[in-house]
């Protein structure tokens, strides 16, 4: 140990290679003391310690931002920091942070493990209120949370109207758009403040990382999060940043992938006797269609069918029947997935009134035809619906 050198440089200029370099450090070294004095000065841009950023951060980051059409992006260990992180970055004490009843799950936890003890009050919204929310928006909102479509029941939110109305009282906008990825929307130019994906879905899109990510236009909003961040110890590994930028290559491939399979299958099932409803933004079915078709220039694979209460005691039956669709919550990546899934306990704002069983499914990059035949031999363990037609509560609308 003691014979060996310090490293004379992290950055071998000879090397040149298409794949972006894993730079590994926690401690960041300086090469004069005057340096070292400064070091606070490269907390934004340069390096002055391993948890605030590495150059394979960095890059991760400018690939991102280039994606999202923002000035700077910033990523963080989890979808999930990455909404802590600009809820606690807007919100504090006496301020009130309004989110969707379609949001994803787990903010209901955030609003009374973290928010509510901190004294910033949390109220959920209908998802369709459109420039409505005008109203809820009192003198202490700070933030108005979008998530298009509500990763579950698929309502498709008018974000610029609820952008306009927030912009007018000077209230931020931040939005979840994990299921369209900046191909298929760019929330920062819907008028959100902030666009919010969760990489661990289709930007990673291989079902083995965790990781969020949060884009802005302005250069002060960029510098609250890294200082926030820096407060709750956020800090990402280059490895899987590496793996991150090896998913980014594919994802335009992936995306169109999985978007025409998850139509496919989402036709094909609203054929079926069994389901009552397909939540899928592409089909007029989906509360929010015309919204989709004005504001996304496409589709991912993720979508919903309600099915008919009928259904109920065979669903464990015919979902563990399948074969190509592993039962899981996340989603976006290469394999297929199902998951039952039930709103209605979680619903606060809007009740959920459909009687069926919801089933979630993630369309992968399988050969289609198979998930099809799939999904066929599997149904067809339901048996012919009831022939009483008295007996059988049929859902027109899920609203
Ligand atoms: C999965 C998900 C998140 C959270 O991402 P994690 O990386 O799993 O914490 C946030 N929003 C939506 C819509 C998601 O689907």
């Amino acid at each position: 140990m003691d014979e060996l050198p310090l490293p004379a440089s992290a950055h071998p200029q000879a090397f040149r290679s298409l794949a972006p370099a894993v730079h590994r450090g926690s401690t960041v070294v300086f090469g004069s003391m005057a340096e070292y004095g400064s070091r606070r000065e490269r907390f934004y841009d340069g390096y002055s310690y391993g948890l605030y950023g590495t150059p394979t951060s960095r890059e991760l980051e400018r690939r991102i931002a280039a994606l999202e059409g923002a000035t700077r992006s910033f990523v963080v260990p989890s979808g999930m920091a990455a909404i802590t992180l600009v809820t606690l970055a807007c919100a504090g004490a006496g301020g009130r942070v309004l989110f969707p009843d379609s949001a994803y799950d787990p903010v209901r936890t955030l609003a009374t493990t973290l928010l509510a003890p901190c004294g910033v009050e949390v109220a959920f919204y209908d998802p369709l209120i459109g420039r409505d929310i005008a109203c809820l928006l009192t003198p202490a909102t700070r933030l108005v949370w979008v998530e298009s479509p509500g990763s579950v029941t698929m309502e498709v939110q008018d974000v610029p109207a609820i952008a306009e109305a927030a912009r007018l009282r000077g209230v931020r906008v931040a939005a979840d758009a994990t299921w369209a990825t900046p191909l298929r929307f760019r929330a920062l130019a819907h008028g959100a403040d902030f666009a919010v994906n969760a990489v661990s879905k289709y930007l990673n899109g291989h079902s083995d990382v965790l990781m969020g990510a949060v884009s802005v236009r302005e250069e002060a909003l960029y510098r609250r999060l890294r200082d926030m961040a820096r407060a709750l110890g956020h800090g990402v590994s280059p490895e899987d940043c590496a793996l991150v930028m090896r998913g980014l290559e594919t994802l335009g491939l992936r995306l169109d992938r999985s978007e025409a399979t998850g139509l496919r299958l989402a036709r094909w099932l609203a054929a079926r006797p069994e389901v009552d409803a397909v939540l899928h933004p592409a089909l007029p079915s989906c509360p929010g269609h015309a919204i989709w078709r004005r504001d996304f220039t496409g589709a991912s694979g993720v979508f919903s069918v309600v099915l008919a209460a009928w259904t109920r005691p065979r669903l464990p039956a015919v979902v563990e029947a399948l074969r190509h669709f592993a039962i899981g919550a996340s989603w976006g990546a290469t394999r297929s997935l199902v998951a039952p899934i039930d709103p209605a306990p979680a619903r606060t704002a809007v009740p959920w009134t459909a009687g069926g069983p919801i089933l979630r499914f993630s369309a992968g990059v399988e050969d289609a035809a198979a998930l099809e035949a799939d999904l066929a031999q599997a149904f067809a363990l339901f048996g012919p619906p009831p022939r009483d037609p008295i007996n059988v509560v049929r859902v027109e609308s899920t609203r």
